[in-house]
C-alpha cells in the first residue's frame, strides 16, 4: 500500500505523521521519490488507521497496489525514467547508449588506443574496471586507484564519460572521483548493505543484475537504491546462469523486454558477460536493441588474446567497427536513434 503525503502537508504535519506511524505495527517507510512524499507499506493498513490518516488531511492519495516494486515499478512513476549525464541522456525515448571498453583496466597505452577508437566511432562511454571481483584470488584483481586515474585521464582527453565498478562501499568517493557512472555489479547485487549505502552517491548507479537473481529480486535490489534516495539507477542484463556450458552465462534478452513492461528505468545489456563467447556479441547485440535495451555495454581490447580479464568474451576493434555498423542498420529499422554521430547529441 503506497500513501502519497498531501501536498499541503507542513514540516510540523510530516513530523506527526511519522509518529502516529512510528507508533503503528507496520513499519511503513517513509520516502521521498519522483517529487513526491510517499509511505510505503508492505503490508495493507488498518482501513480504521488509513481513515484516521485521511481525516487529518495528511494523506491526499491512498494506492493499493500488489506488486512489490513501490519505485522501481511503474505505480508512482509511469513514464521512461531520463538520466543525464554529462552532454548524454540515458533512456530516451528511441535513444540508445553505446558503452564499449575492456574488462579492466591494464595500462595507460591499452587504454589510450581503445579510447582512440571508440571516440572515432562516435561512441560516449567507456568502461573498464580498476577494481575487479575476479573468481579467483590468483587471477589479476586490478589496478585500483592508478586504474581510475589511467582511465579518467584518457576520457577527459577524448570527451568521454567513465562507467566503472564500485565493489565496496568504503572506496564511494575515491570511485566517484574518476567515474561518471557507477557500476555495481552482478555479485554485488544482492549486497543489500552497499545498495542502501548508494543513496549517498551523487552518480548514477549501473545495476547489474545477478547471475541467479530472478527479475524481482533484481528490481527489489533496484528498489533498495530507489529508497536510499538515489532515482538515477540503470538497469543491465548481463546473463543468468543455467544448466547450458556452451555459454559462460545464458543472455536473457526476454528480462529485456520483461523489465520494459515491469518498470519504468532504462535497461542496458551487456552481452559480453552475458556469452563469454566474442562471436555472440553482434547477434546478442542486435537481439537485445530489438527488444527495448536502451543501450549496449560491451567489451573490447586492442588484443584479446593478451587481456588480464575477459579475453574470450573481448571483441577487437575491428569487431566492435562492425558492430556499430549493424547497430546503425538496425537502429533505422527501429527507428531508434544510436548517438553515434555528435549530430544526434542532445
Ligand atoms: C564486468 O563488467 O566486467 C563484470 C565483472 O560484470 P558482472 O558483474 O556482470 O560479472
Ligand atoms: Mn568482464
Amino acid at each position: 500500500m503506497i500513501l502519497r503525503i498531501a501536498s499541503s502537508a507542513s514540516g510540523n504535519d510530516e513530523e506527526i505523521l511519522i509518529n502516529k506511524l512510528k507508533n503503528s505495527a507496520y513499519r511503513p517507510r517513509l520516502v521521498s521519490f519522483n517529487g513526491n512524499r510517499v509511505i510505503i507499506s508492505q503490508k495493507d493498513l488498518p482501513p480504521s488507521f488509513v481513515q484516521e490518516l485521511r481525516n487529518s488531511h495528511l494523506i491526499d492519495e491512498v494506492i493499493v497496489n500488489n506488486d512489490e516494486f513501490a519505485l522501481s515499478g511503474k505505480t508512482l512513476k509511469s513514464t521512461p525514467t531520463q538520466i543525464e549525464v554529462g552532454s548524454q541522456l540515458i533512456g530516451a525515448e528511441n535513444g540508445f547508449n553505446i558503452i564499449a571498453g575492456p574488462c579492466a583496466i591494464e595500462s595507460k597505452e591499452q587504454l589510450e588506443l581503445t579510447a582512440a577508437k571508440i571516440s572515432e566511432l562516435g561512441i560516449k562511454f567507456i568502461r573498464g574496471g580498476a577494481y575487479k571481483p575476479r573468481t579467483s584470488p590468483y587471477s589479476f584483481q586490478g589496478l585500483g586507484e592508478k586504474g581510475l586515474r589511467m582511465i579518467r585521464e584518457v576520457a577527459d582527453k577524448h570527451d568521454l564519460l567513465v562507467v566503472t565498478e564500485l565493489m565496496d562501499i568504503e572506496l564511494l568517493d575515491e570511485v566517484e572521483a574518476y567515474s561518471d557512472i557507477l557500476q555495481i555489479g552482478s555479485r554485488n547485487m544482492h549486497n543489500y548493505h552497499l545498495l542502501k549505502n548508494l543513496g549517498r552517491a551523487t552518480q548514477p548507479v549501473l545495476l547489474k543484475r545477478g547471475m541467479n537473481a530472478t527479475i524481482k529480486e533484481w528490481l527489489l535490489a533496484a528498489e533498495y537504491i530507489l529508497q536510499a534516495g538515489n532515482e538515477k539507477v540503470i538497469l543491465c542484463e548481463r546473463g543468468i546462469r543455467t544448466f547450458d556450458d556452451s555459454v559462460r552465462n545464458t543472455m536473457d534478452i526476454a528480462a529485456i523486454a520483461m523489465v520494459k513492461q515491469l518498470s519504468h528505468l532504462p535497461i542496458w545489456a551487456d552481452p559480453s558477460q552475458g556469452s563469454g563467447v566474442r562471436e555472440l556479441i553482434t547477434p546478442l547485440s542486435m537481439a537485445s536493441m530489438a527488444a527495448g535495451a536502451d543501450g549496449l555495454m560491451v567489451e573490447v581490447h586492442p588484443d584479446p588474446e593478451k587481456a588480464l580479464s575477459d579475453g574470450p568474451q573481448s571483441i577487437t576493434f575491428d569487431q566492435l567497427e562492425k558492430l556499430t555498423e549493424n547497430l546503425q542498420r538496425l537502429s533505422s529499422a527501429l527507428g531508434k536513434n544510436l548517438y553515434l554521430h555528435p549530430e544526434n547529441l542532445v
